[in-house]
């Protein structure tokens, strides 16, 4: 972890201007907290409608701000102002720094930095938003793979104050340290680390995950677990938290874990959260996980 004036700050180049790619979940979350803490951001994607939902979710959540009391209603308009959404690169050249946010996909992310790199300025740093896809791999098309890095935010973003910034073997200081600079700007607390499968955080949760999976296997009631993990002091147990996640998204996550460190993490047969998956138990986002949420 690094501390606040570290070797990376004190080489950070000032991030004035931003920009994130995709207006979904963790863009328009991205957008709205850049734009909170004062940093203008443009907001692009394929899809009018995505822009429109992004800016909906950043709207509700200034105003929620204002009505607990944290924000004017002049300051909030202000926020607002920050987020210039778009759906062409038009004023990209003008941008310090990017987070790619667009879906999981490597050919769409590879195709999505290639077209972005085009059109910044050399300096600018580019950065990406996977929880799965390695940064190295990612490096591999661009030009400049010294200005690039993984900055990994969690959902929600507005919540989670952790930020990821993945150090990719071509990564340069300058881009880490701007990176970092940054997700400071936007309140968060960066943590340093190299690119490896599931980073850091994954690492740690998706064993956790296979635990409790394999509690629940063996006939553990799920709602227990919670309630221990509660009494434990967690803020929420693996169900409900799974829940969030989603399922599709935790079991292509424990994929690419299992690939990558197959002697800990590969699964003997299917597990309670590939058969959540399998029946379309997504979670939260499809109102039915573990729980249900009408
Ligand atoms: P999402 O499906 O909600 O949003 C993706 C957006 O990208 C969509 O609005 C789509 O229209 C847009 N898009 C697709 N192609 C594009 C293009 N060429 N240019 C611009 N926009 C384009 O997805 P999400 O959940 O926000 O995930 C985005 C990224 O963040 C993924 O890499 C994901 O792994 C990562 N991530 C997600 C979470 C999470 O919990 N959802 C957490 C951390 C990281």
């Amino acid at each position: 972890v690094k501390k606040k004036g570290s070797k990376y700050e004190k080489q950070a180049a000032p991030v004035n201007k931003t920009a994130v790619l995709g207006a979904g979940i963790m863009g328009g979350g991205i957008a709205y907290q850049s734009a909170y803490k004062g940093t203008p951001i443009l907001m692009k994607d394929i899809k009018e409608e995505a822009i429109q939902l992004g800016l909906k979710e950043a709207r509700k959540l200034l105003a929620k701000q204002v009505e607990r009391g944290k924000m004017t209603t002049e300051k909030m308009a202000e926020a607002l102002s920050n987020i210039r959404p778009s759906l062409s690169y038009g004023d990209f050249g003008e941008v310090d720094l990017v987070v790619e946010a667009v879906v999981e996909n490597p050919k769409v992310k590879d195709a999505v930095l290639t077209e972005v790199e085009g059109v910044v300025g050399e300096n600018t740093i580019l950065t990406s938003n996977t929880s799965t896809i390695s940064i190295n791999r990612l490096a591999q098309n661009l030009k400049r793979p010294e200005n690039f890095c993984g900055m990994h935010f969690f959902n929600p973003v507005h919540r989670m104050p952790l930020v990821e910034v993945i150090r990719g073997e071509k990564s340069s200081d300058a881009a880490v340290a701007a990176t970092v600079a940054y997700a400071r700007k936007m309140g968060k607390t960066p943590i340093v680390v190299n690119d490896c499968p599931g980073f850091l955080v994954n690492r740690v949760l998706f064993p956790y995950f296979g635990g409790f999976s394999a509690l629940v296997d063996h006939g553990a009631d799920f709602e227990r677990v919670d309630k221990v993990m509660e009494k434990f002091g967690w803020p929420m147990g693996p169900a409900y938290l799974l829940d969030v996640v989603g399922m599709d998204t935790a079991v292509h996550a424990q994929a690419v874990m299992a690939e990558g460190f197959p002697e800990r993490m590969a699964q003997d047969g299917k597990t309670a959260i590939d058969a959540m998956y399998e029946n379309e138990r997504l979670g939260q986002k499809n109102a039915k996980g573990f729980y249900r949420y009408e």
